[in-house]
């Protein structure tokens, strides 16, 4: 644990409490952005002098460029045991990929259907309303995915879902979805499946599998920077002969063979997916971060990880007032994640207490996962209404703690410390702290 928390920039950072004093910062809010690896920040800056435009010219730096940034396609496909079909583009993040794959699919042929699922991010959820005609597999009131309606949706639509798409860890319960028996059960209807990775990939150890076996992922998305990696760079992996079916979504330089007035000559993909100059530095710093978390091992990543979330779900399930969601006695496969709320203590003002008193960094809201978090928090049809109409009012929400693999089981009493102080003291912290809207 010691040496992990060597590989992370920032984890020395002082900052004010308002009190006055000066404490270091407790990052818990990994699942929205982890801060980068010292290796990636190296990387970046050795390669500075030779930054370059890709596949724009002679020059020995831009070959330089080019030739780093076709190589850390192959070090991505290792990283989630891609198939030798697959390509893997070059994206700005998890949400563009799923905006540009929702795109793509509805160029299909047919009257097809997406499935996706009650507990998604809005990201894994906005795009194919959008896009195409879709329906959502239920949760339960554990935040569990049921299986049989996922079945039970997959039968009554028989042999139109083109597409199972489902998170492989919930960004809210930090839950672990069974995506290789949700792979298996959507091949076994003719759908393919899209995994969106973003809470996945940096916390355990991925395996695409190859394209004859029946847990195949044929798509997946994440972000490099949920692991330690900077924002502006992110993957979307599939089949190469899917995307060289149709004119991709951004058009412009870099994805053309040749343009006349006769006709537009796309380059097969990635290139074809990626027009406009690309995102070197993005494509450096991400290779560094892939090098790290393999020199790691995904699997030590993984068991620290989950013996850290464990610790803080047993302090958490013993503190007075604290609800957890996607709690079923411990009993689900979790990444380093949980949310919670504490009676009498508003999730914002929580989350600002625990900012402003003791140092501690972590999410509240309703997490990018509306529909999922208000299934969790049981507000009715009608309750919705209500915040719909009325603006002035805060919206409802839990707090989220969620850990990197540099968090340690010290910074996790720190917290557990502050949230008892928190529940000891509402009426001050009430007193002391005024609740905004959100908007
Ligand atoms: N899916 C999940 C599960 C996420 O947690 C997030 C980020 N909060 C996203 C998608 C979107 O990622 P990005 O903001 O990097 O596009």
């Amino acid at each position: 644990a010691a040496y992990l928390r060597t590989l992370v920039v920032g984890v020395d950072t002082v900052v004010p409490l308002v009190n006055g004093k000066k404490v270091t910062a407790i990052n818990f809010d990994n699942a929205a952005t982890t801060p980068p690896f010292v290796s990636v920040l190296k990387s970046v800056e050795d390669f500075a002098p030779w930054y370059s435009s890709i596949h724009r010219g002679s020059g020995y730096k831009s070959v330089l460029s080019s030739e780093i940034y076709e190589e850390t396609r192959d070090a991505v496909k290792n990283f989630v045991k891609a198939g030798g079909q697959d390509v893997v583009i070059y994206t700005k993040n998890t949400t563009e990929a799923i905006n540009m794959l929702a795109y793509l699919l509805r160029q299909e042929d047919g009257d097809q259907v997406v499935l996706s699922t009650d507990m998604e991010h809005l990201a894994n959820d906005l795009p194919w309303q959008s896009q195409l005609a879709v329906d959502y597999v239920r949760v339960d009131r554990f935040g569990n995915l049921c299986l049989d309606d996922m079945e039970a949706k997959l039968k009554k639509y028989s042999g139109k879902v083109k597409l199972v798409t489902v998170t492989g860890a919930s960004n809210v319960t930090g839950i672990i979805n069974p995506v290789y028996r949700i792979a298996t059960l959507a091949h076994a209807y003719g759908a393919r499946i899209l995994v969106d990775g973003a809470q996945w990939v940096p916390h355990c150890p991925v395996d695409m599998k190859p394209e004859d076996s029946p847990e195949h992922i044929d798509f997946l998305v994440f972000s490099a920077h949920k692991m330690y990696a900077p924002f502006g760079i992110g993957i979307l992996i599939g089949p190469q002969a899917f995307f060289a079916q149709f004119p991709p979504v951004y058009q412009g330089g870099g994805d053309v063979r040749l343009v006349s007035r006769q006709m537009i000559e796309w380059q097969q993909p990635p290139a074809k997916n990626e027009a406009g100059t690309p995102n070197i530095m993005g494509v450096v710093a991400l290779l560094a971060a892939l090098k790290t978390l393999t020199g790691i091992g995904m699997s030590t990543v993984r068991n620290y990880e989950r013996d850290l979330i464990h610790y803080a779900l047993g302090g958490l399930s013993r503190l007075s007032g604290v609800t957890l969601y996607g709690w079923e006695n411990n009993r689900q496969e979790r990444v380093s994640l949980c949310s919670f709320t504490v009676q009498g203590i508003h999730h914002k003002l929580l989350a600002e207490v625990l900012s402003y008193e003791a140092g501690i960094a972590v999410r509240n809201g309703l997490f990018c996962a509306h529909p999922y978090v208000e299934n969790l928090l049981q507000l009715s049809a009608e309750k919705l209404d209500y915040y719909h109409c009325h603006p002035e009012v805060p919206l409802p929400g839990m707090v989220r703690m969620s850990l990197g693999l540099y968090n340690n089981y010290a910074e996790i009493d720190k917290f557990l410390e502050a949230l008892r102080w928190a529940i000891a003291n509402k009426e001050y912290c009430r007193s002391q702290y005024i609740i905004k809207p959100d908007n």
